[in-house]
């Protein structure tokens, strides 16, 4: 599969040729979808070596140890990632629950952004609270002292998230990582904002990236997926974990993976001139306060981005100016003709929700003159949104 020449290949070349091996697959362009839980051994001799060859990549063993399918998008995300090996899990948050049961026991303490994803702060005080582990939220744009300052002789474990992906603050990742890393704690990173694509984070100093593959890599709203990369010194521990969890991915799902995985690269590209497109018209809005979208010049963490991304992707925040009603506002998202309400993104359609991080937050707190909306920003034509945008703020001032 991956040689160390394909290394240097550009991007866009290994996103169309990675884990793909057609000689092996009777000249078939995609590896096939393999719907198996048995796998027959030759003799007695390779079916009991089965429990070894399970971390031999490639080796088919049994369904849930994964199949070509699933290795092919592992050995592709882990050359994406610069990782020395990659897990496929059966959604986003399995992906994040799956890294931290790798890393945690109880007695432990976790660090955790103040701005993560709601459900991974819901494992935090949920299940891995009643496990014995402690979490303590931090401001995402504390400094490397402040860090230092919440770290206990039992704190294991430091998760990321950048941008938030509800209030887009950009972390600065290398200098909290090293930080982090000094004191022996196991740096995670939930990279789905930015995909491999745009931001590395083995590269600035984390040992667990995490993706919500649901998003950006399925990119057709129609599959749930998630994936752990891991550097050289944890890689052993997350797949055994992963195994011992038993949370493995459906083949058709990781087929659907594979596929999106093909067109991220121009998919991302037209995502985020599509949502710079939208912002800079959003910004100069009497309606809107703030334009969260760190690749706006003026967003917050915009230097930081500048900084360690080599892109931006189609999700943002737009504060408004005023504490418009919740009539108004269900006025606005529920007249809109070409933007979803819906969870989830990452999908080539367009979406938009209230968000209201107030209500989420306990290390810092969210102080904005009006209500927070998020958009997705798809692959529709810019000047549709925009249209579309305009009448709903028409809805938005007449007060619903
Ligand atoms: C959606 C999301 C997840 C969870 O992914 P699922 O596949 O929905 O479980 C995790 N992190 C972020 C930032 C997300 O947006």
């Amino acid at each position: 599969m991956t040689t160390s020449s394909d290394s240097r290949r550009g991007t866009d070349t290994k996103l169309g040729h990675l884990g793909r091996e057609p000689q092996r697959f009777d000249g078939a362009v995609n590896p096939p979808v393999y719907h198996v839980s048995t796998v027959l051994a030759p003799d007695l001799d390779t079916y009991e070596a089965g429990g070894r060859r399970r971390y031999e990549h490639g080796e088919m063993v049994y369904g849930r140890y994964g199949t070509p399918t699933h290795h092919a998008l592992e050995s592709a995300l882990s050359e994406l990632e610069g990782a020395a090996d990659t897990v496929i899990l059966p959604s986003g948050l399995a992906a994040i629950t799956c890294a931290l049961f790798a890393v945690v026991r109880t007695g432990d303490h976790v660090l955790v952004t103040d701005s993560a994803y709601g459900p991974t702060r819901g494992f935090c005080t949920g299940l891995l609270q009643r496990m014995g582990v402690s979490t303590t939220f931090y401001d995402p744009t504390i400094d490397p002292e402040g860090l230092a300052a919440l770290i206990r002789p039992e704190t294991k474990a430091m998760v990321l998230e950048a941008p938030g992906s509800m209030t887009f603050e950009v972390q600065d990742v290398p200098a909290l990582a090293q930080r982090a890393k000094a004191a022996g704690l196991c740096v995670l990173m939930d990279n789905t904002w930015a995909t491999p694509l745009f931001f590395q984070p083995i590269a600035h100093g984390v040992d667990l990236s995490i993706q919500a593959a649901t998003k950006y890599i399925v990119g057709h709203a129609d599959a749930m997926l998630g994936a752990v990369s891991a550097s050289d010194a944890w890689a052993r521990t997350l797949r055994s974990t992963m195994y011992e969890l038993g949370m493995s991915a459906g083949p058709d799902d990781v087929y659907l993976g594979m596929r999106g995985l093909r067109t991220l690269g121009v998919r991302l590209r037209q995502h985020w001139r599509n949502a710079l497109t939208v912002a800079e018209w959003l910004r100069d809005r009497p309606e809107v306060a703030q334009v969260l979208y760190p690749a706006l010049p003026d967003a917050p963490g915009h230097e930081v981005w500048k900084r360690d991304f080599a892109g931006a992707s189609g999700l943002f925040g737009v504060v408004l100016a005023e504490p418009y009603s919740r009539d108004a506002i269900a006025a606005m998202l529920d007249g809109m003709s070409l933007f979803g309400i819906g969870s989830s993104w990452g999908g080539y359609e367009s979406l938009m929700i209230a968000c209201y991080p107030e209500k989420a937050r306990t290390a810092t707190t969210w102080d904005a003159p009006g209500p927070l909306l998020r958009l997705h920003i798809g692959l529709e034509d810019p000047a549709d949104l925009i249209a579309d945008l305009e009448a709903g703020f028409a809805r938005l001032t007449a007060g619903g």
